[in-house]
């Protein structure tokens, strides 16, 4: 992955950092966008993934539209290139504020996620003399199959609206002067690598479709939501992830009337491959019965192990040893959750060695902290 030119220029570089390779990106992004246009799907970005501004410019520069799920997300898609006609805004506690700037921005459409927020939007919309165009975020209790903490389309998550409620949805949107309904939308969780999940999705998806047709509700939205998984265990074999089969599944079980039109929200599979975490080994310890090598970045740049258990593969890129050791890969943050990999193998490990934690460019910076107020990493491109 890294040759040795980018390791020379790495070392001139203070640690920590992210590294984002951007000719990855963009040949990920070339391989969505192909897929894509060819079944005239319609991807949005889930920015949550990743905002970092520079990814964002190219990104958007492939015409794909924006998930949201606050108000600065809305803003910061604006203001990188995204057209306001392509913006989505999720989420299940979005403030007045917020709506309210959306709503000014004439943003495409919210994805609602309970009775009472298309009540607040409804007031908040007819007081600036706004229509809402929404969608109802509708939780289809589809398992995942990924970890809890990631997993949103069950009925023990808080996101959706229940299907018990639907009735009720129906009859708020017909008596709400300012709200427009024309679409459905799911998002049943992230890292979700058995494309059968998206299966039984669209399943349930036909099935809500039907229901809405039979309470004679027209929809020409129909969201799909993310969570396409990548291979966290092998990152150089699989570059760009299966978008291939992923699309074909939602081409061969959705049922899409000649109307209708079909949105993903992409976040993880667009960026994470391309971004690396890369970081310097301060000290190596002794332990009782194992070692330690101490780095420079910790949970508070790379949340993910500490928050999901996440595996991340983690490679001494500057060391010339052809032996090897058993490394506890761990953070200098105050916290025991502070490691980024529990018997890690890696070539004899000393102090001032780069280590790349590879697949980082998915919910990594973006949940960088101050935790212990150590300094924030930089990006490198
Ligand atoms: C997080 C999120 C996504 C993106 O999920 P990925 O697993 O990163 O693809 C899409 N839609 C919504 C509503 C989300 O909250």
């Amino acid at each position: 992955m890294f040759d040795n030119q980018i390791i020379e220029r790495f070392k001139q570089i203070e640690t920590p950092f992210y590294y984002y390779d951007l000719n990855l990106l963009n040949r990920t992004l070339a391989t969505v966008k192909r897929l894509a246009d060819s079944y005239n799907f319609h991807v949005h970005y889930a920015m949550k993934a990743n905002s970092n501004d520079q990814l964002l410019k190219v990104i958007s520069s492939y015409g794909f539209g924006a998930d949201c799920v606050s108000g600065g997300e809305v803003l910061k898609a604006l203001e990188t290139g995204f057209d306001r006609k392509h913006i989505v805004f999720a989420g299940v506690g979005k403030s007045d504020k917020e709506m309210i700037n959306a709503l000014e921005k004439d943003i495409f459409c919210f994805n609602c996620e309970s009775t009472q927020e298309i009540e607040v939007l409804n007031e908040l919309a007819k007081k600036i003399d706004k229509t809402a165009f929404i969608a109802v975020r509708i939780n289809p209790n589809v398992e995942a199959n990924t970890h809890k903490y990631i997993a949103t389309g069950k009925d023990e998550n808080k996101f959706g609206i229940n299907r018990i409620e639907l009735d009720a949805i129906v009859d708020l949107v017909k008596k709400s002067s300012h709200i427009r309904l024309i679409g459905i939308h799911f998002h049943i969780g992230s890292q979700i690598q058995n494309l059968d999940n998206f299966k039984n999705l669209c399943t349930r998806i036909n099935e809500i479709q039907d229901w809405f047709e039979s309470k004679g509700i027209p929809l020409t939205e129909i969201n799909v939501g993310g969570g396409l998984g990548i291979n966290y265990q092998e990152p150089d074999k699989e570059e760009i992830t299966d978008f291939e089969n992923y699309f074909g599944i939602f081409h061969q079980h959705l049922q899409v009337k000649p109307h209708q039109r079909v949105h993903f929200e992409l976040g993880r599979s667009i960026v994470a491959q391309c971004g690396s975490l890369i970081s310097k080994v301060l000290y190596i310890k002794k332990g009782v019965n194992k070692q330690f090598a101490i780095l420079d970045a910790g949970m508070n740049i790379l949340i993910r192990p500490a928050l999901y258990q996440a595996y991340h593969k983690i490679e001494n890129i500057t060391s010339n040893s052809s032996e090897t050791a058993t490394y506890e890969v761990v953070g200098p943050i105050c916290e025991s959750a502070d490691f980024f990999g529990k018997d890690v193998s890696l070539p004899i490990t000393q102090r001032g060695d780069l280590i790349a934690v590879r697949s980082a460019g998915a919910y990594g910076e973006v949940m960088m902290s101050l935790y212990n107020l150590k300094e924030q990493a930089k990006s490198v491109f």
